[in-house]
C-alpha cells in the first residue's frame, strides 16, 4: 500500500509527504450500551487507512483516493464542502479542527485503505482519525489531546456525513494499543487498557455480507425504549438500573420495553464479567458471555437476523468458544473466539454452510489487535 501511495503522490504533486495511518476497530463485547451510559470494550485492528500528506502553502486541499481513483479539491470555509461523500469526511475533520480554534492550511494528500467499507469495522472512523491526527501534528503542534481527536471524528460524522454515531469507533481508532483492548465508560468518558492475550485462541470476524435495510428506524426505536424505561425507573440512563429495579416496576413497563431494558442491564454486567475473566486468563468465561450477548441481542433486543443467527448456530455446533453479532445488528459480522486447533474446521464449515444456504460466501477477517492513529514508522 505504502509504495503505491508514495508513487501516486510524486506523480500528482511531485516530491514526498509524511505518512500517517489509523485503524478500523472491532468490539469484543458491549453492544447497544453506549447510548445507555454503559461500557464498550473495543480494540484497534490491523486494517487501516494510510495517507501521505504535505502542506502546500495555499488555502486549498487536494486529495486523491487510491481506492476510488478519484480526486477532490476544496477550500476550508464552511461553504466549500465537497460533493464527493468520501471527501466530506476529510473536509469535516478540517472544519471541526478549525471550529475548535485549531489551524488547518491547504495540503496535498493521497490515501488508501484496507478496512472493508460498511462491514462494521468502521472504515469511516479510520479515515477521520487518520486525518485528525495528521492535521493535529502538521498544523497544530499536537495541541489537541487524543480524546479530542476522537470527538473531531465523531462531530464530522454528525455534522458533515449525516451519521448520528456514538464515540466508540473514533475512540478506538485513536487510542488503540497493540495487544490491548480498551474498556470505555461511555458515561464518564474514562477508559482503561486491558492486556489481551490469546494464548491458544484466535479471534475472527465472519462477515455475512448482508445488510437488511429496515423501514421504521429500529435503532431510534431501541433508544426510545431505553429512555422510556430509564424515566420510569427514575434514573438518567439504564447504566444506573439493575434487574431488581426493573422487576419492581414491571407493571408500568410494556413487555417489549421490558425485554429491551433487560438486555441492556445484562449486557452492562457482561462487559464487567469479561474484563474480570480476561484478567484471570479465563477465555471460557469470555466466550460464554459472548454467546450470552448474542442470545440477548437476538431474543430480547431483537436486532439480529436469520443469517447472523445461522452463523452463531454454526459456531456453537463447531464448538467455538464464543460467538456473537458485532455492531448494531440486522446484518454485518459475527465476532468469534476460536481455539486454534478448531480454527480451520470452523472457517471451512461456516463458509460452506453459509454459502449453501444463502448463495454467497461470507468474508473472513482474522483480528490482530493493533496500535491506534499514528505517524507511520517503518517496523
Ligand atoms: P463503515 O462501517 O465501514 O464505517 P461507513 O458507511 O460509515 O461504513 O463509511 C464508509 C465510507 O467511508 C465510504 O462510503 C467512503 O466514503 C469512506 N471511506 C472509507 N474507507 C475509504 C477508502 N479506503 N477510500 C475512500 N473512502 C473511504
Ligand atoms: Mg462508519
Amino acid at each position: 500500500m505504502k509504495k503505491e501511495i508514495k508513487e501516486k503522490f510524486t506523480e500528482l504533486y511531485g516530491g514526498d509527504g509524511v505518512l500517517f495511518v489509523a485503524p478500523g476497530r472491532f468490539n469484543l463485547i458491549g453492544e447497544h450500551t453506549d447510548y445507555n451510559g454503559g461500557f464498550v470494550f473495543p480494540g484497534a485492528i490491523d486494517k487501516m487507512i494510510m495517507a501521505d500528506i504535505r502542506p502546500n502553502g495555499t488555502d486549498h486541499v487536494n486529495v486523491y483516493s487510491m481506492d476510488l481513483g478519484e480526486k477532490a479539491s476544496f477550500g476550508l470555509n464552511e461553504e466549500d464542502a465537497p460533493k464527493e461523500q468520501w471527501a466530506r469526511y476529510i473536509f469535516g475533520v478540517c472544519r471541526e479542527i478549525i471550529k475548535r480554534g485549531g489551524r488547518v492550511n491547504g495540503f496535498d494528500a493521497v490515501f488508501a485503505g484496507n478496512v472493508p467499507l460498511g462491514a462494521g469495522l468502521s472504515s469511516s472512523a479510520a479515515l477521520e482519525s487518520c486525518f485528525a491526527n495528521a492535521l493535529n501534528e502538521l498544523f497544530n503542534d499536537n495541541k489537541f489531546p487524543r480524546m479530542e481527536l476522537a470527538k473531531i471524528g465523531q462531530s464530522t460524522e454528525h455534522n458533515y456525513c449525516g451519521v448520528n454515531c456514538g464515540i466508540m469507533d473514533q475512540f478506538a481508532s485513536v487510542h488503540g494499543k497493540k495487544d490491548n483492548l480498551m474498556r470505555l465508560d461511555c458515561r464518564s468518558g474514562e477508559f482503561e487498557y486491558f492486556p489481551f492475550k490469546l494464548d491458544g485462541y484466535k479471534l475472527v470476524l465472519v462477515d455475512s455480507r448482508v445488510k437488511h435495510e429496515l423501514v421504521d428506524s429500529p435503532y431510534n426505536k431501541r433508544r426510545e425504549s431505553c429512555e422510556r424505561v430509564a424515566k420510569t425507573l427514575g434514573v438518567d440512563t439504564l447504566r444506573d438500573a439493575n434487574m431488581a429495579m426493573l422487576e419492581a416496576e414491571k407493571d408500568k413497563i410494556s413487555p417489549e420495553d421490558f425485554r429491551r431494558a433487560e438486555y441492556v442491564i445484562e449486557e452492562k454486567d457482561r462487559v464487567l464479567e469479561v474484563c474480570d475473566a480476561l484478567e484471570k486468563g479465563d477465555l471460557q468465561t469470555v466466550g460464554k458471555c459472548m454467546y450470552g450477548t448474542h442470545e440477548g441481542l437476538s431474543k430480547l433486543y431483537e436486532v439480529s437476523c436469520e443469517e447472523l443467527d445461522f452463523l452463531n448456530e454454526v459456531a456453537r455446533d463447531c464448538g467455538v468458544t464464543g460467538s456473537r453479532i458485532m455492531g448494531g445488528g440486522f446484518g454485518g459480522c459475527t465476532v468469534n473466539l476460536v481455539k486454534e486447533d478448531l480454527y480451520d474446521h470452523f472457517i471451512e464449515t461456516a463458509v460452506n454452510k453459509f454459502a449453501e444456504r444463502y448463495g454467497h460466501e461470507p468474508k473472513i477477517y482474522p483480528v490482530i489487535v493493533s496500535d491506534g492513529a499514528r505517524r507511520y514508522e517503518e517496523q
